[in-house]
């Protein structure tokens, strides 16, 4: 495509990587065929599935990565933004000259970042050319759109970006103790003036029992998700929906061919601890129906994460970016299923028309209104 010069250069730069056996041109993971696909003579090899299930790994091992976690299969290279701060890797032969995320021609390379390599990937199911449609179908359906932009399509730069996520699993162990308040309800006799007279009358009232329990509370938790992207829209990457994670196949560098993948940063231990918090709030909220009782009070939890393992996770996304008169918009689209989130030009006009249709209506309705009440 001409005007995506961006991922035009990706293709040639894979060439490096992936080479096609035929012609020798470069091969790019392929959407439809979910294979690598030749740029020029359109060839197709079939990529080799991982056997098994994606490896998880302990935590323990923090500090220095050994060197098989670290292992991309290809050698990669960060690229970090200076307009957006955003970090994306590519293999170590290709040049990037615009940030993935933002557009920016401000990118450096930083060498290898020893970054941590992921465990499986969903491969892209949706196409660059089925992305842009989806952005068209999902366009007009917006309200306030500008006629113009709303009959023509604009040119958008796109870019396959595989996202990071952690997940981790572990298996949990708690004591607890608290307080216990069961409602119990009593006949309470009480009197009452009725017209001069006085009355005896009886009434329930509820009072509140406390006593002290405790107990302890097994739970496993089994792929807590944490998205490890911490830098650009994340509005937009939380109205793409769910990902299905079953899905998920072994990581191979084939899948990441004529992609970017982002550099997560969030840190495995930050991810730690975002998915504790999630399992703490999950387990007090299991722990306070096993007491039950009508009220809880002074809970106190302690619990012990055991056999904490996580996998580094790659999610497919279209990222993109159009210009409409002087400003720019972008949008993004799932690339497993096609839901879009974006941001598209507003119609001032439109908007001011919209305000005063409603105005008026109102007016209406309050001069409909003053008539009846008034009569
Ligand atoms: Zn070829
Ligand atoms: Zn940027």
């Amino acid at each position: 495509m001409a005007e995506n010069a961006q991922a035009e250069a990706l293709a040639k730069e894979a060439a490096a990587s992936f080479p096609c056996g035929g012609c020798g041109g470069p091969m790019r993971f392929d959407a439809d065929a979910q294979a690598l696909k030749c740029q020029y003579c359109g060839a197709e090899q079939a990529i080799d599935r991982m056997p098994g299930q994606p490896e998880e790994h302990a935590l323990e091992d923090e500090g220095e990565e050994d060197a098989a976690l670290t292992d991309w299969g290809t050698e990669q290279q960060a690229i970090h933004c200076e307009s957006c701060g955003g970090e994306s890797l590519i293999p170590a032969g290709q040049t990037a000259t615009l940030c993935a995320f933002c557009g920016s021609p401000k990118v450096l390379p930083q060498g290898n970042p020893g970054s941590i390599r992921p465990e499986s990937v969903i491969p892209f199911q949706i196409s660059q050319a089925e992305a842009i449609e989806q952005f068209k179908k999902w366009k007009r359906k917006r309200w306030f759109l500008p006629n113009d932009f709303k009959k023509q399509d604009p040119a958008s730069r796109l870019t396959g970006i595989y996202v990071p996520y952690w997940t981790f699993d572990t298996n949990t162990y708690s004591v607890y103790s608290a307080e216990v308040g069961v409602y119990h309800y009593r006949t309470v006799t009480r009197t009452r003036v009725v017209n001069g007279k006085t009355e005896t009358y009886t009434e329930q009232e509820r009072y509140t029992v406390w006593h002290w329990t405790n107990g302890d509370y097994d739970r496993g938790f089994d792929d807590i998700l944490i998205p490890a992207s911490g830098h650009y829209d994340q509005g937009l990457l939380e109205k793409l929906g769910d990902f299905d994670l079953r899905k998920l196949t072994g990581y191979r560098p084939e899948y990441l061919s004529g992609f970017v993948a982002e550099r997560y940063s969030v840190s495995r231990s930050q991810g730690w601890q975002a998915a504790r918090h999630q399992a703490a709030s999950v387990l007090d909220h299991e722990i306070r129906r096993e007491i039950g009782g009508d009220e809880i009070r002074n809970l106190n939890i302690r619990t012990h994460y055991n056999d904490v393992t996580y996998k580094h996770l790659l999610l497919p996304v279209w990222n993109a970016a159009y210009a409409y008169k002087t400003k720019t918009y972008r949008y993004m689209v799932n690339g497993q299923t096609g839901t879009v989130s974006g941001r598209v030009p507003r119609s001032a006009v439109k908007i001011t028309f919209f305000v005063l249709g409603c105005l008026a209506a109102a007016m209406v309705a309050l001069a409909l209104w003053g008539q009846y009440s008034g009569s």
